[in-house]
């Protein structure tokens, strides 16, 4: 097979997919809108592997290889071909091909590969790793959008030596010139690794701000936001200045307690918070809660993203589910990959192809026409974000 060439998304599958769907799904170019850069420098076996386990923050163990998963099955299945590989070439082999190639050279494949016409970068984590959003865009040919995190602008803030008194307008003033700018198209916060969404979501007052920002400040660099008065001062006051908000959900790794990451834990906040458009980022186990509060509040949107690559070749049943309850205007299409760039390409042929199973199965058995399903791919892969994000 000669280098670059993906194949067929919905090979082994076309008697499920009706073809003008499958035709759709093949060139439809998305708008990832959860996504972090590639890694910038080339990284050894170890790292490749620990770069595709979400949940341990451990070196994988001697006794495996995390290409034993559904995700390293997927890598093997359609990551193989664009370095010029038979599909499923074993692990040995992928991992050599991919050791020839330099960093910019497997991201320029892979990315371009992925079928994306925007990516709306997370910039708030390992930042020193990755490649910013204008080198993704280097590499793709695809422009890039930025969002911004609340608890890194806090921590910034601080750090930098602003005085706690002055923090709560030093925020203001910085949140300000983030609605002011054309990248940044809305902000992001972590409370679930932060402090989990079981807190006291009501507003708190500047007094009560300034005093966590001085026991903040105290504590010495590197600061590390946990204060939940912190956390709700941030969100409400993107909202007040109608910033989208994206909200970490459930699936991340370890140092979160997932527990206490369900959803459903932040209706106190759904309820109180001005009515900005509020993006609950991957959701996984609790995407049908996600879709739940999709459907009960208009500000509601979510995704399933990071999930859709874990779950590898089950990844179908996810986006089903997520199918579920929802209306159809509030769920977004996302990646959520971060460094190695087969998550960008996997995260969109996977959901490609879950898309094509999923609605093909409800066309096959009559229960909508091709057309509703080409008008729900369109709403979730683009027309949601464009409106969302007001792009
Ligand atoms: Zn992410």
């Amino acid at each position: 097979m000669p280098v670059g060439e993906l194949g067929d998304v919905f090979g082994g599958v076309e008697a499920d997919v009706p073809p003008q769907l499958a035709d759709h799904l093949r060139s439809i170019e998305l708008i990832d809108h959860h996504v972090h850069g590639t890694f910038e420098k080339p990284v050894d076996r170890a790292g490749f592997e620990a770069a595709i386990n979400e949940g341990s923050t451990d070196p994988v163990p001697s006794f495996m290889t995390q290409f034993d998963s559904p995700l390293g099955l997927s890598i093997r299945r359609w990551c193989a071909p664009l370095l010029g590989l038979a599909p499923h070439a074993e692990a040995d082999d992928y991992w050599h091909r991919r050791s020839e190639l330099a960093p910019d050279e497997l991201a320029g494949l892979m990315l371009r590969a992925a079928g994306v016409s925007r990516w709306i970068v997370d910039t708030g984590f390992k930042g020193d790793l990755i490649t910013t959003p204008d080198e993704l865009t280097r590499l793709s040919g695809i422009p890039s959008s930025s969002i911004l995190r609340l608890e890194r602008l806090a921590e910034d803030l601080l750090e930098t030596g602003t005085d706690p008194h002055d923090f709560p307008a030093a925020f203001r003033s910085a949140l300000q010139d983030a609605a002011d700018s054309p990248e940044t198209l809305g902000t992001k916060t972590i409370a679930a690794y932060r402090t989990s969404f079981n807190i006291d979501w009501s507003r708190p007052t500047d007094a009560q701000v300034i005093d966590h920002a001085r026991e903040l400040a105290a504590r010495g660099a590197p600061l590390r936001v946990d204060s939940p008065v912190l956390i709700a001062f941030g969100v409400y006051e993107a909202a007040d200045l109608g910033l989208p908000i994206q909200v970490h959900v459930g699936f991340g790794d370890r140092d979160l307690d997932l527990h206490r990451t369900d959803p459903l834990l932040l209706l106190p906040l759904l309820r109180s918070m001005p009515a900005v458009q509020v993006l609950l980022l991957h959701c996984y186990p609790f995407h049908r809660q996600a879709g739940y509060l999709a459907q009960a509040f208009d500000h509601v949107n979510f995704d399933v993203g990071l999930a859709i690559n874990y779950l590898g070749v089950r990844s179908t049943a996810l986006v089903a589910e997520a199918l579920e309850t929802a209306p159809f205007a509030k769920q977004l299409y996302s990646s959520d990959a971060f460094g190695p760039p087969e998550l960008h390409l996997l995260g969109s042929v996977l959901w490609r192809r879950a898309m094509g199973l999923a609605l093909g199965g409800w066309v096959n058995t009559g229960d909508c026409t091709e057309q509703d399903a080409i008008r729900i791919v369109d709403m979730i892969g683009v027309h949601n974000a464009n409106r969302v994000y007001a792009l």
